[in-house]
């Protein structure tokens, strides 16, 4: 997806990414199966968060069906392992979390290019939501535009 894959915007080691991810599962009591794995093999293994789709294409078809990759990525995402990241018109790219490490998407409406934002100015906003008694604060924030190539194309 997209044309700039140069940076890396979520990527990593891929193999103790996998490993992390399969023991915070555990912890959560979550069950390891080989199509959940592979379903992590496939998140760990890209630079940029990945549609539905997409992740039931490079984690094998065969292994799960896209209603059981969705259900695994909501049961993840509830348990801190798997971040989902909302784009316009309601669909979802979902990348591994990386704990400790926090970061935002710019994203391309027209090519679906995305690249990381390293800023994230949340903080006075999860102040205010303190400040009302509010604990164990997520936010979401994704920026979508146009990038260079397509506002010239
Ligand atoms: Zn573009
Ligand atoms: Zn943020």
């Amino acid at each position: 997806m997209g044309h700039d894959h140069g940076h890396d915007c979520c990527g990593g080691d891929a193999p103790a990414r996998v490993e992390q991810a399969l023991g915070r599962l555990r912890a959560s009591g979550l069950r390891v199966t080989e199509a959940r794995r592979a379903l992590l093999r496939a998140l760990a293994a890209s630079r940029v968060p990945l549609a539905v789709d997409e992740i039931h294409r490079r984690s094998g078809r065969g292994k799960a069906d896209r209603v059981t990759i969705y259900r695994s990525l909501e049961a993840f995402e509830q348990a801190g392992i798997v971040r989902r990241h909302p784009l316009e018109k309601g669909r979802s790219l979902y990348a591994l979390e990386t704990p400790g490490h926090h970061h935002h998407h710019l994203v391309c409406r027209a090519c679906g290019a995305i690249e990381r934002l390293e800023a994230c100015d949340a903080g006075p906003i999860e102040a205010g939501a303190r400040a009302k008694g509010y604990t164990r604060l997520t936010h979401v924030l994704e920026v979508h535009g146009l990038c260079p190539r397509c506002s010239h194309g």
